[in-house]
């Protein structure tokens, strides 16, 4: 129970948390007692219980240190690192590029920027990854908070951590704001995790703040999930997360690109061939592959650490090569995320969010 209600603290939270419960503790039992002080007998201190109430009133006392500060980043990703999804990276340049870019385009068009973006697909299947790079090409801050973390970090003060945020944004701009798994927080009423009017509360700062967002303001919010169908419908109307862009399971041409980008600078046998791989892996999402990458290019590593002389190694190294059973091994090892009733389950799921829409 404990560590379900510690998200985000560190080891010298916890220390804080069970020297507070104790004096908590000390001052129920003894309330004559000037704790600051005097010293305390070793009776009392061996008689003395902490209860729960102790530990909830000395939880209300204490921040944990990894959400004292939001963070605020420039991604090092690039669309060169996203393979595939090219229609995904045009909507994404088009939608919150251009108008940081070109604002003056905008403006004479009389078009509307972006606020907010929810994009959806199942996991692994490159959304951070996209989010990053759109907010690196713009030249823009980045600050990614996951939904259940929202949740948790800030026990009880939920709300103020959304409005920490967008003013962090607005202080950075131009930023990006990254909302990982959406779902968790702005779920329609009942479907939220441990819903006790929490995520009631989130998603009406959220509407709040995004409605409050200037256009071009340069903060623009970018929103994932996977149950697009789950998402409160008021997020979702103009104005707010109105752009919705769909990031699929990749397709054969799809998984080539991701295995060129994940399989760029290593040293591949000959026999090695991105189609073939390709093939082979129908259901594998893009952090599949990048895992089947890592697994084969360490069965190379491992092959060649067990049978060269250490002495002989910096000499011969240049020689290893990733072979074609490397990545028949690593196939083996690295399942598929997408099983075909996933992915029907998630085809349906899509066509009728973009049915309502
Ligand atoms: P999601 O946010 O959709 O759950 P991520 O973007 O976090 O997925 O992907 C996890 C990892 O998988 C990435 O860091 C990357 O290494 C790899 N990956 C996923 N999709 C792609 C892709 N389209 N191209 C290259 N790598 C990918």
């Amino acid at each position: 129970h404990y560590a379900e209600n510690t998200h985000g603290f560190v080891g010298a939270d916890l220390e804080s948390l069970a020297r507070e419960s104790a004096m908590n503790a000390l001052r129920r039992i003894r309330p004559e007692l000037d704790l600051e002080s005097e010293e305390i007998d070793a009776d009392v201190l061996e008689s003395l219980e902490v209860n729960e109430a102790d530990v909830k009133e000395a939880l209300k006392g204490i921040q944990p240190s990894a959400m004292r500060e939001v963070f605020v980043e420039v991604p090092d990703v690039t669309w060169n690192d996203v393979g595939g999804l090219e229609d995904t990276k045009e909507r994404l340049r088009e939608t919150i590029q251009w108008p940081l870019d070109y604002p003056e385009v905008f403006e004479q068009m009389d078009m509307e920027a972006a606020k907010g973006v929810l994009m959806y697909g199942p996991p692994g299947t490159g959304k951070t990854l996209l989010a990053k790079a759109v907010a690196n090409e713009a030249q823009s801050n980045f600050i990614s908070i996951k939904g259940p973390e929202l949740l948790n970090k800030y026990v009880g003060e939920s709300e103020k951590g959304v409005r920490e945020v967008f003013e962090k944004a607005r202080s950075n701009a131009p930023t990006v704001i990254f909302f990982d798994e959406i779902d968790s927080i702005a779920g329609e009423r009942g479907q939220r995790q441990g819903d006790s009017g929490v995520g009631e509360r989130v998603v009406s700062q959220l509407l709040t703040e995004l409605d409050g967002l200037e256009e071009l303001e340069d903060v623009v919010v970018i929103a994932t999930t996977n149950r697009p169908d789950l998402i409160d419908s008021a997020l979702l109307r103009p104005g707010r997360l109105d752009r919705h862009v769909h990031v699929p399971v990749p397709d054969e041409d799809g998984r080539k690109k991701i295995f060129e980008v994940h399989t760029r600078g290593k040293p591949l046998a000959d026999a090695v061939d991105l189609e073939w791989l390709a093939s082979e892996t129908d259901g594998y999402v893009g952090a599949d592959i990048e895992a089947v990458c890592r697994e084969a290019s360490m069965a190379a590593s491992r092959e060649f650490i067990n049978s060269v002389d250490p002495d002989e190694m910096a000499d011969t190294v240049g020689n290893v090569r990733i072979s074609k059973e490397h990545f028949e091994h690593a196939l083996e090892e690295v399942n598929p995320s997408v099983t075909p009733e996933t992915r029907e389950q998630y085809e349906e799921l899509e066509e009728e969010f973009q049915q309502a829409e």
